[in-house]
C-alpha cells in the first residue's frame, strides 16, 4: 500500500491501496455501462449538473485547497486561487454544454447536417504539479460534450481527484459517470491507453512518457490529446518597462517551485540592458517568500520528491548568478537559483521542472526570434517591450502555442492552451478543448 507523503514535512498522509489492471478493466466497465443513460442526458440538465459541481468545489475550496496543499506543498494562498479556477472551468464547461453545436451546410439535391457526438468512454491521465486544476481541465469538457471518464491521478497526488469523485455525485451526476483509479502508470495508465473501450486519453505530463502514449495508442487508432513538456522564454528588450519585467519574471518560473509547463525558465534579455535587468532580477528573486506552505505568506514550498530533487540539483552546475534562501529541517527544499547561460547549455535544452532560470543575452530582434525557437519545445511564453508592433511582430514568429505580452499569465477557463512542436497537440480549455472530446458526424439527405 504506497504511501502518499507531503513534501514540505517528509510526512506520510495517506496510504492507498495500488490499483492494477483488473480495477482498471473494471472502471472502463462502469464508465462504458454509464455512457448510455450519460449522453441521453438532456443539454440543461446537463449543463445543471456540472454546474452543481462547480458551486460544490467553490462551498469546498478551503478543504481542497488543505488537500492540494499538504500534497503538492504548494502555497495555501496559490492552492487556494488554483481550486478558484477548478470552479471556474467547471462553470465555464456547465455553460458551453449546448454551445458546441454542428452546421447546416449548403448542397445540391438535398440538406446537409453535422453532429457532434460524444467519444464513449475517455482516458485522462495527469501529472503531479496540478493535480486538481488538469484534472478539472479535461472532465469538465468530456462531461460536457457527453463522454463518461475514467480519470488516473499521478501516483504522488491522488488525493484531490478522489475529493473531486465525492463531490461529482453529492452534485447528482450518476455513478459510473465519472471513475477515478489510483495506481502506477506504466499499470493503470498503460492498460488506459491500450484498452479497446476507451475512446480518447487526455494525457499530460512529460514529453517522455507521452511518446510512448502516442505509439500506445495506434495499437487502437485511439484519440489522444498530449499536454507535454515545455522549455519556455521570456523575452525581454530594450524598449521593455524593466522594472515591471524583472519583478515578474521571478513568478513566471518559481511559481509552484518551477514544476510548471509553462515555466519562462529561459530568460532572454536584449545585450544592451542585460546588467540593469540582471540585477533587478536578482533582488526581486531576493524577495521570493520560500517556506511553510501553510503560512499564508509564502510564495514558494518545495520540490515533490526528493528524487526530484536530485534531478533538478544535476542542472546547477556553476555560472551561478544567485542562490535563495532554503528552511532547515525536513522538506524536499531547493532554493530559487539564477544561472548564466547560452542557450546550448543542457539547462537550457532540457525541462528543469525546478526553480531554476537560465539568463541568456540577445543582440535584436532577429536574435531573440531565432533563440527563443531553437528548443524542441513549444508550450508558452512571454514578450517585454513597449513597442506594440514589435511585440505583434514577434509574437507570430515564436513556435509556440501560448504567449503574453508584458505579463506572464497562461491560463484562463474561457482561452485555447496547449503546445506546438515537442510540447504535444490538441488544446485544452476554451471553446477548443470541446472538439477534442468529440466526433464530428455528417449527415446528408436527399430532398
Ligand atoms: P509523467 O509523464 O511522469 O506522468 C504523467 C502521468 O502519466 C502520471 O499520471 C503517470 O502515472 C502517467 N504515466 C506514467 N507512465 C505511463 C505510461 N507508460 N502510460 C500511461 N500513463 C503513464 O509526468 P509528471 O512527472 O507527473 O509531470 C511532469 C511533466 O508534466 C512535465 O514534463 C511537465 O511539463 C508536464 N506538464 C505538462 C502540462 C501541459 O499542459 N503541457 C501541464 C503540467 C505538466
Amino acid at each position: 500500500m504506497p504511501a502518499v507523503v507531503n513534501p514540505a514535512t517528509e510526512q506520510t498522509i495517506a496510504q492507498l491501496p495500488d490499483a492494477g489492471v483488473e480495477e482498471t478493466d473494471a472502471a472502463v466497465a462502469r464508465a462504458k455501462a454509464a455512457f448510455p443513460a450519460w449522453r441521453a442526458v438532456s443539454p440543461t440538465d446537463r449543463a445543471r449538473l456540472i454546474r452543481r459541481v462547480a458551486t460544490l468545489v467553490e462551498a469546498n475550496v478551503e478543504e481542497l485547497a488543505r488537500i492540494e496543499s499538504q500534497n503538492v506543498g504548494k502555497p495555501i494562498g496559490g492552492a487556494r486561487a488554483e481550486v478558484g479556477m477548478v470552479a471556474q472551468v467547471f462553470h465555464f464547461y456547465a455553460g458551453a454544454v449546448d454551445k458546441h453545436h454542428g452546421q447546416t451546410i449548403p448542397v445540391a439535391g438535398g440538406v446537409d447536417l453535422t453532429f457532434r457526438e460524444p467519444l464513449g468512454v475517455v482516458g485522462l491521465i495527469v501529472p503531479w504539479n496540478f493535480p486538481l486544476n488538469i484534472a478539472s481541465w479535461k472532465v469538465g469538457p468530456a462531461l460536457a460534450c457527453g463522454n463518461t471518464v475514467v480519470l488516473k491521478p499521478a501516483e504522488l497526488t491522488p488525493l484531490s481527484a478522489l475529493r473531486l469523485a465525492e463531490l461529482v455525485l453529492e452534485a447528482g451526476i450518476p455513478e459510473g459517470v465519472v471513475n477515478v483509479v489510483v495506481g502506477p502508470g506504466r499499470v493503470v495508465g498503460q492498460r488506459l491507453v491500450e484498452h479497446a473501450d476507451v475512446a480518447k486519453i487526455g494525457f499530460t505530463g512529460s514529453t517522455e512518457v507521452g511518446r510512448s502514449v502516442m505509439q500506445a495508442a495506434a495499437g487502437t487508432i485511439k484519440r489522444v490529446t498530449l499536454e507535454l513538456g515545455g522549455k519556455s522564454a521570456n523575452v525581454v528588450f530594450a524598449d521593455a518597462d524593466l522594472e515591471q519585467a524583472a519583478a515578474s519574471a521571478p513568478y513566471a518560473v518559481f511559481d509552484n517551485a518551477g514544476q510548471d509547463c509553462c515555466a519562462r525558465s529561459r530568460i532572454l534579455v536584449e545585450r544592451s540592458v542585460y546588467d540593469r535587468f540582471a540585477e533587478l532580477l536578482v533582488d526581486a528573486t531576493r524577495n521570493v517568500k520560500v517556506g511553510d506552505p501553510q503560512d499564508e505568506a509564502t510564495e514558494m514550498g518545495p520540490l515533490i520528491s526528493s528524487q526530484h530533487r536530485e534531478t533538478v540539483s544535476s542542472f546547477v552546475d556553476g555560472n551561478t548568478l544567485f542562490t535563495g534562501a532554503t528552511p532547515s529541517g525536513p522538506g524536499f527544499w531547493f532554493p530559487c537559483t539564477l544561472v548564466e547561460a547560452t542557450n546550448d547549455d543542457r539547462v537550457a535544452r532540457e525541462e528543469v521542472f525546478g526553480p531554476v532560470a537560465a539568463l541568456i543575452p540577445f543582440a535584436d530582434e532577429e536574435d531573440a526570434v531565432r533563440i527563443a525557437n531553437d528548443t524542441p519545445y513549444g508550450l508558452s511564453g512571454s514578450i517585454w517591450t513597449e513597442n506594440g508592433a514589435r511585440a505583434m511582430r514577434v509574437a507570430r514568429a515564436l513556435e509556440t502555442g501560448v504567449l503574453s505580452i508584458n505579463s506572464n499569465a497562461s491560463v484562463r477557463p474561457s482561452t485555447p492552451f496547449g503546445g506546438f512542436k515537442q510540447s504535444g497537440f490538441g488544446r485544452e480549455l476554451g471553446m477548443q478543448a470541446l472538439d477534442g472530446y468529440s466526433e464530428v458526424k455528417n449527415v446528408y439527405m436527399a430532398t
